[in-house]
């Protein structure tokens, strides 16, 4: 029960996206970034590489892997790059993934080849102006159905895939009657559906995050994902596995440091002798090692409930507080052990300082996290 070593067929993906990142993400990352471009690119030849379906059957295009699989690969990725890993991870688990576990066969068929094979991205609109932890108190998005079709109003903030030239669609959580919530699928290019211009943002530059807003939007009927007034159960879902992945991602960043800290270690002198000799330094290096073993050890924990088709939520919360804290501490430690040169955009860890943050918000805030934990517990909501 008590074994986290990878099989062969699991190390020899790791071992792939490892030398993917190394070789063709990290030479131009940082160009890109500083141009706040997104990777097309890279984008394309992680598609054709099949990250993009991993955790899906072949007879949808995917690889015939688990969820597990694109943690281990997201985790690769973000030693290196966290647009990149991030692009990935909301194409996979926010863009397929909802159409995947609730879409109607037609919806599967239509859209799932061309978002498992990279071709295509989709994303995911659940967080508002008007809030983002508290979806249900917050969310103003409306759909009606006249006749057999969905009129769509309203608008949404932060998503992320959902601006790209190969965007297909969005899906959309909209209340659908009192209190009632259900997800529906808008292709990009509808009438009165405004893709926003991209954010100014302090990290993850390469990647793609707009505001966008629905008017008067119709579309089918049959865009409805799933049963209507199911969407709320949906998201709650979508999220939780999304925790794991962001986990993985966050271990990915923490370990990054790490590689980055123990290379510039060896290389830069003070006072007469490498900094890497001096004791202060090395503590800093095996807290940061400590820290990505840790939260590593917890989002591996999490997948494992997961895919044991046991209930996972506290795990996944767990996972995701402990790993991007473990990042917010590891890139904080490495800028500092870089000196001035942290500070430059030119090195690695300068960028993982800046991506570091966002994963203490996105897909539920650290206290949301805290309170799912608290939840679990049995202790009352607050
Ligand atoms: C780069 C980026 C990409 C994103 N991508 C997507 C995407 O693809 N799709 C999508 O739907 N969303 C996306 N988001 C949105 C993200 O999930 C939200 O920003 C996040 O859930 C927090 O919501 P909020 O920003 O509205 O903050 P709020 O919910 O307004 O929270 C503000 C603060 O109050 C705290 N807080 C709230 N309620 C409580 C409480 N009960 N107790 C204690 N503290 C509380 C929060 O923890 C936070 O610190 C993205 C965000 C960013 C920045």
């Amino acid at each position: 029960m008590i074994d986290f070593t990878l099989s062969d067929e699991q190390e020899e993906l790791r071992r792939t996206v490892e030398r993917f990142a190394r070789d063709t993400v990290a030479p131009v990352i940082g160009d890109l970034y500083e141009r706040g471009e997104f990777p097309y690119e890279i984008v394309a030849a992680m598609g054709r590489m099949g990250l993009f379906g991993l955790p899906f059957p072949e007879e949808h295009g995917g690889m015939g892997g688990d969820y597990f699989a694109l943690c281990l690969a997201l985790e690769e990725l973000a030693r290196v790059d966290s647009s990149v890993a991030i692009t990935l991870e909301a194409g996979v688990s926010l863009g397929a993934m909802p159409i995947y576990r609730f879409g109607s066969p037609e919806q599967r068929k239509r859209w799932l080849p061309l978002l498992t094979s990279g071709e295509k991205l989709a994303a995911f609109g659940l967080t508002e102006p008007g809030g983002g932890s508290d979806v249900p108190g917050g969310m103003r998005t409306t759909a009606r159905l006249d006749g057999d079709t969905w009129v769509i109003n309203g608008s949404k903030s932060f998503i992320t895939n959902s601006g790209t030239d190969i965007t297909a669609f969005v899906t959309v959580t909209a209340f659908t009657g009192d209190g009632e919530i259900s997800t529906i699928i808008v292709p990009n290019g509808t009438p009165g559906f405004t893709v926003g211009r991209k954010y100014s943002k302090v990290g993850w530059s390469a990647s793609d995050t707009r505001e966008l807003s629905f008017d008067d939007v119709r579309v089918p009927a049959e865009n409805l994902v799933g049963e209507r007034g199911r969407g709320y159960a949906q998201f709650l879902r979508i999220l939780d596995e999304g925790r794991i992945a962001i986990a993985a991602l966050s271990v990915g960043l923490a370990q990054g440091c790490v590689d980055e800290s123990l290379r510039y270690v060896r290389e830069r002198e003070a006072f007469g002798k490498e900094i890497g000799r001096y004791q202060a330094i090395q503590f800093k290096i095996a807290d940061m090692e400590m820290r990505a073993h840790t939260a590593r050890l917890a989002y591996y924990a999490a997948a494992a409930k997961l895919l044991a088709g046991e209930p996972f939520k506290k795990e996944a919360a767990i996972a995701k507080l402990v790993a991007s804290n473990a990042a917010m501490d590891n890139a904080r430690d490495a800028t500092q052990i870089f000196g001035g040169y942290g500070f430059m955009n030119e090195y690695a860890v300068g960028r993982f300082y800046r991506d570091a943050k966002i994963l203490e918000v996105g897909e539920g805030t650290s206290e949301v996290q805290r309170m799912l934990i608290a939840r679990a517990l049995g202790l009352p909501p607050s």
